[in-house]
């Protein structure tokens, strides 16, 4: 067997309502399945209610941070178990969220735009999808120039609103003035792989995308965004070769909040 080499960054706890399994039976999973680690990173609390009933509430982060510590006991010598959290960005959570991640030592944050949240939607939808979809790519930058983030994660989610109304070509300029701000930061970006199950079922980013991200020398963390143990570590091969038909040799992932990096090559042979 060749010794495992990867993380799984993304997955999630029964802490935000809609992810079923403990945190043992994702590691184990991730254990079977040729993994160094796992870096757990639910859904994050969020102030006035918003979103509430897909997150952890502000008074559980005590007990998300607890259950992670005795999985991260439990496979001790065996897995390297990581608290890490999927934090929401929208303009004007930053002090809310400068101050949720400066509680504990996390391993590894995520940066997300949930745009089907009703309080983002009733926000910035004002019924055109296609400048709906321009914000998201603007907010996508600027969540990477906000500073709170190590990886920006599924980040072209919003074609899931309206698979129909998704034009690559037309939103290409939008795209690439977002990619160069985002290169700017230095911030990563995601390859998700459980956009094969959505309304668009397609990894995000797009392959098109991702192409844009490599001349820019975006770095890429890959995570499965399991809310069910079985699928911790799915689509890892494919995913690797995507990027690596993309035109990347390495793929990130975030130790302690530093980003590390392994070839695509070792990678892919490390699952066996
Ligand atoms: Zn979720
Ligand atoms: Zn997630």
């Amino acid at each position: 067997m060749p010794a495992p080499l990867l993380y799984e960054s993304h997955c999630h706890t029964p802490l935000c309502k809609h992810a079923y399994g403990e945190p043992d039976e994702y590691a184990g999973i991730a254990l079977a399945r040729g993994f160094k680690g796992i870096t757990f990173t639910c859904h994050c609390p969020l102030p006035d209610g918003v979103s509430a009933s897909v997150r952890m509430a502000p008074e559980q982060f005590t007990d998300y941070v607890a259950m992670i510590g005795a999985t991260r006991e439990a496979f001790a010598g065996r897995l390297d178990v990581r608290l890490g959290l999927e934090s929401d960005y929208y303009p004007g959570v930053e002090p809310w969220l400068e101050k949720l991640h400066a509680r504990v030592p996390l391993s590894h944050v995520l940066g997300s735009i949930h745009y089907q949240v009703f309080h983002y939607r009733k926000r910035y939808f004002t019924g055109s999808i296609h400048r709906y979809q321009e914000i998201y790519f603007d907010h996508l930058a600027r969540s990477a120039e906000c500073g709170l983030f190590d990886t920006l994660a599924h980040p072209d989610l919003i074609k899931n609103e309206d698979p129909a109304a998704w034009d690559f070509a037309r939103l290409r300029p939008h795209i690439e003035r977002a990619l160069d701000r985002i290169a700017a930061t230095g911030v990563a970006m995601e390859l998700n792989t459980s956009g094969l199950q959505k309304a668009l079922p397609e990894m995000n980013p797009s392959a098109a995308q991702l192409v844009l991200m490599r001349q820019r020398d975006i770095p890429v963390v890959i995570g499965a965004d399991a809310h069910v143990p079985q699928r911790v570590g799915d689509g890892y091969p494919a995913a690797l070769r995507l990027l690596r038909d993309a035109g990347y040799d390495e793929v990130s992932y975030f130790i302690d909040r530093q980003r590390l990096t392994l070839k695509i090559s070792e990678a892919l042979a490390s699952l066996g």
